[in-house]
């Protein structure tokens, strides 16, 4: 493939077919147009939803990337006026080949090397194209949650700013790499969802400098040490909402960029620019159960998804001249620059070549920028690398160096990942939202129904005593006027009775005054007729006195009928009113249902969080005597929970659940038959136990000669520490016991891990290590140990038997119930996790020797020896997972504290692990320790000596 004239430099040591330069049936090289369509398996915010299981979350297994190289363009600039002049009578130096982007390097007259970039942009290229080609597909895989880089290198003068920085406000067409990145990502972000902002930093003699707040000088660099990601705490943070107030940002930040003038161009600048644009973007979780308040459904939660957001990060820079300094040299302090420059640009240079070479040393941390740069080679940014030079022949010694800078970075190969997340937080207010409308829509309807009760109540009492009113009214009434007229007829009969009494005498007197005999018979006859009269009046009156009476008689029935038939409705209001009551009993059972189930939603959303933040719970004291400024972090968290949005939202969470349910009522539930029930309550025991975490890393670091303030300890102490933490209430419950008994009854895997994870947690403290160990915990959590398949099962066992080794007093009685064998037994499982946890509880098991041995209560040869530890962690002490590794060599270095160890190390191989230890392992605390106890073990020196180590 070498041409006539030159040497074909690139691709022949690449690292993978892809990265092959010279095959062209391959075609692999043009920048990719499309990263939607490449990384369309990863970025679905359907299929976003990869995570579904939150214990996945954090875990190695979803780290892999998608390969992406670095690409890399060369773009030579026009000649300027003064090459016009001053190199008229010569060629270029470089010649292009657009077509087959190559471009080649003028040795000589007749001779000249040839090279292959992905993209070789001419001095006419314009602007717009050079954006589309290098930057485009960059912002693309920003906006779809990736990180991303566009940097530009060469020589001060060829035009790195122009191609980046240009803000094209006379001219459109000239605005650079900056602007138009901004237009497209503005252009496709929502306004009400997402988030776009920006911090502009310039880096000068390695201090960082704040371009948009120039007070603020020498920020510093915070690297994540899980995610590797690294930020600037320290920097301004602009909001942006429109492509004018960017533009307004670059130029008050230009107005503040330090740059001194050279020889070369009075405009060029030695400092390095960034750009740093965080998208921050939301995507919908599927909830369509819950927003459809189906209420009663108890599975509701199961398809419960919190949104996604997606953060990508984009940095453009634009680096300081790539000339030797002593080449610009004015005056001042430019020695000290030219340093320092130098440092940067230098360091970057061996990274990238270390990268190129496959090299197992990338020396990132020799300078801020490989530092700040970190993700952008090797990392899992899309990065996208400009390189600027100028065609005048008097320059070509830092245009060839420049070409071969772009020609190494070609060979870095980068691992592309999506940086998306669970917006907890925004699942939690959701949550929040619908249980205060669930609870408040209970309270309306309980209060609508007391009020129709209250009424129907008081109008039942009112119409009966109206009627008992009315009736005895007119049976009073009734009464009187039959007696009245009962008398009156009386009256009546007793007078016509007297009258006729009368008239007898009367008649008799006269009779025997006057003509006796004649008189008498028409007398008689007389009295007779007159005496059947009123006889036959007095029958019609006495019958009609008889209708009278029947008719009150019947007047009295229908009134008595009437009473029955009130008292009869009476007794129905009766019922209907017990049967509003049994109604009203049914809707507060209803309720407590309810409630119920909102503490099982809650318990799910503690569950999600609880195992979301697992990483940082699995993270033990040795990474933060490693990372103080973490454990600032975290206690600050404890110090300041109101500014903490979540842990609050947690708390206040938790503490709900505990006013609404009561402990004793979640302990009670343990027992529940309905499995589900079961497992929701050992998550929420987990979560309570977990609660105390936080308490047991303050009483665990904070002792004023670590932390130094005594103040802050105080307020710690004073204000936001609980007086009694839940796990203690949930021991002094009983909750440990019954937590027991479930690993020993229950078949069912999940409340195995949950139960197993509450009872790690509880065993963070002393006082329930010993209890644990005296309720048979140890020969519970091994029988779980040896029967369990699910890692996550088999990382809490571990973790709580790691717990318990930590434990100086229950050393003799863990081993004698089998727990080391247990511990030893779930390496079976492979996963690094697992693993992490059995390290660390061999670690711990061998601190607590260790120390027993230095005060001398312990002469004999290590227990883990005896159980067979050493061939495992002799081969994994170089495990590639670090937590892992990291436990080993402490557990290694403890071990080998003591003589009687010795020798079984070196016949197990561990000698060469210590050596190998005292030799490369990052921890200084730890080489320091494996380095001494080399030098002072005549064993270990025999040993050395025997195998040929030359230490
Ligand atoms: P650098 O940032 O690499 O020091 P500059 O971007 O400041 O270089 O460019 C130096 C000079 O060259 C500026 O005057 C700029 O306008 C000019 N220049 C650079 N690239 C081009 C180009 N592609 N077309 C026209 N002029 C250019
Ligand atoms: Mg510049």
């Amino acid at each position: 493939m070498a041409t006539t004239a030159g040497v074909y430099r690139n691709g022949n040591h690449s690292r993978n077919s892809q990265s092959t330069n010279n095959n062209k049936a391959e075609k692999p090289l043009s920048f990719n147009p499309n990263p939607k369509n490449s990384l369309k398996s990863k970025s679905l915010p359907g299929s976003g939803l990869r995570r579904s299981a939150p214990s996945s979350l954090g875990t190695a297994k979803d780290d892999t990337g998608v390969p992406g190289r670095v690409r890399v363009a060369v773009r030579l600039r026009p000649r300027n006026e003064e090459e016009m002049v001053a190199d008229a009578d010569f060629a270029d130096c470089v010649e292009l080949l657009p077509e087959v982007k190559r471009l080649k390097l003028r040795k000589n007259n007749w001779d000249s090397d040839t090279y292959e970039f992905d993209e070789v942009l001419t001095e006419f290229a314009s602007q717009k194209r050079v954006y589309e080609v290098v930057a485009k597909p960059v912002v693309e895989s920003v906006m779809d949650g990736y990180n991303g880089t566009v940097m530009a290198y060469g020589q001060t003068g060829t035009g790195k700013t122009y191609t980046l920085g240009r803000l094209g406000e006379e001219d459109t067409s000239a605005r650079g790499i900056m602007v138009r990145a901004m237009e497209d990502i503005l252009a496709d972000v929502s306004q009400e969802t997402d988030s776009v902002s920006v911090s502009y930093l310039q880096l000068y003699m390695e201090t960082i400098q704040d371009l948009l707040d120039p007070t603020n000088g020498n920020i510093s660099i915070v690297e994540d040490p899980k995610s590797g990601d690294v930020s600037l705490p320290g920097a301004s943070v602009a909001e942006i909402r429109n492509q004018k107030s960017f533009v307004e940002l670059l130029r008050l930040g230009e107005a503040h960029r330090f740059a001194a003038n050279t020889k070369l161009n009075t405009e060029s600048s030695r400092s390095h620019a960034i750009l740093m644009v965080h998208v921050k973007r939301s995507f919908k979780g599927r909830d369509s159960i819950l927003s459809s308040e189906t209420g009663n459904n108890p599975h509701m939660a199961k398809s419960l998804k919190p949104p996604i957001i997606r953060k990508g990060k984009l940095v453009v820079v634009d680096l300081a001249g790539s000339e030797r300094i002593d080449k610009s040299g004015s005056g001042g302090h430019t020695l000290e620059e030219a340093k320092s420059i130098n440092l940067s640009l230098s360091a970057l240079g061996k990274c990238i070549n270390a990268l190129a070479e496959n090299s197992s040393h990338v020396p990132i941390r020799d300078s801020k920028l490989t530092r700040l740069l970190r993700d952008s080679f090797g990392g899992s940014a899309r990065t996208s690398l400009v390189i600027t030079i100028g065609p005048s022949p008097r320059h070509r010694g830092e245009t060839a160096s420049t070409i071969m800078f772009g020609q190494r970075a070609m060979k870095v190969e980068n691992m592309l990942k999506l940086k998306e997340e669970f917006d907890y937080k925004s699942l939690s207010r959701r949550l929040d939202i619908q249980l205060e409308k669930l609870i408040a829509e209970h309270e309306k309807q309980q209060k609508a129904f007391e009020n129709e009760i209250e009424r129907v109540t008081t109008e039942a009492k009112l119409q009966i005593s109206e009627s008992e009113r009315t009736y005895a009214v007119e049976l009073e009434k009734e009464r009187l006027n039959n007696q009245k007229e009962y008398m009156e007829s009386i009256k009546k009969l007793e007078e016509k009775w007297m009258m006729n009494q009368q008239k007898h005498a009367g008649g008799e007197n006269i009779a025997g005054l006057k003509d006796e005999s004649s008189n008498w018979i028409s007398n008689g006859e007389d009295s007779r007729v007159a005496n059947m009269e009123e006889l036959s009046e007095m029958k019609t009156k006495l019958q009609k006195e008889t209708l009278l009476r029947k008719a009150a008689e019947e007047e009295v029935n229908k009134l008595k009928s009437q009473l029955a038939e009130l008292k009869k409705s009476e007794a129905s209001a009766k019922s209907d009113i017990s049967k509003l009551q049994k109604k009203l009993e049914d809707e507060a059972c209803q309720k407590e249902k309810l409630e119920g189930e909102i503490a099982i939603l809650q318990s799910q959303l503690l569950q999600i969080s609880f195992e979301a933040d697992e990483t940082a719970r699995r993270i033990d004291k040795g990474w933060y005597e490693k990372v103080p400024g973490s454990l600032d972090s975290l206690m600050l968290q404890v110090r300041q929970p109101q500014n903490n949005d979540s842990g609050n939202g947690e708390k206040a969470s938790i503490a709900k659940l505990f006013e609404q349910v009561g402990l004793q009522r979640i302990l009670s539930l343990l027992e529940a038959e309905d499995v589900d029930v079961r497992i929701h309550a050992v998550k929420v025991v987990a979560n309570l136990a977990a609660e105390g975490f936080f308490l047991v890393l303050y009483q665990h670091f904070a002792s004023p000669s670590f932390y130094g303030q005594h103040q802050l300890i105080q307020n710690c102490a004073s204000s936001d520490i609980p007086s009694k933490t839940n796990q203690e209430k949930i021991v002094e419950a009983g909750g440990l016991k019954s937590l027991l008994m479930l690993l020993r009854s229950s078949k069912d895997e999940t409340i195995h891990r949950v139960a197993a994870g509450a009872i790690a947690n509880l065993a963070m403290s002393e006082t329930n290590q010993e209890l644990i160990m005296a309720q048979g915990g140890i020969r519970l959590l091994s029988m779980t140990a040896g029967s369990a398949e699910d890692p996550q099962t088999l990382r809490m066992v571990a973790g709580a038997i790691a717990n318990l080794c930590g434990n100086d007093k229950l050393q003799m009685k863990l081993r004698g119930e089998g727990g080391i064998k247990a511990l030893l037994g779930m390496v079976r499982c492979g996963h690094p996790d697992v693993l992490a946890q059995v390290a660390r509880g061999i670690a711990n098991f061998a601190k607590c020797e260790s120390r027993a041995s230095t005060q001398g209560t312990k002469n004999e040869r290590s227990l883990l020896i005896e159980d067979g530890v050493l061939p495992w962690i002799v081969q994994n002490a170089n495990n590639e997972a670090s937590p892992i590794r990291r436990h080993i060599e402490l557990a290694l270095c403890h071990l080998a504290q003591h003589e009687v160890n010795a020798k079984d190390m070196i016949s197990g191989g561990a000698l060469w692990e210590l050596v190998r230890i005292s030799r490369d392992c990052s921890r200084e605390d730890i080489r320091t320790l494996a380095h001494r106890t080399l030098t002072c073990s005549p064993t270990f020196q025999a040993g050395m000596s025997r195998l040929g180590i030359d230490y």
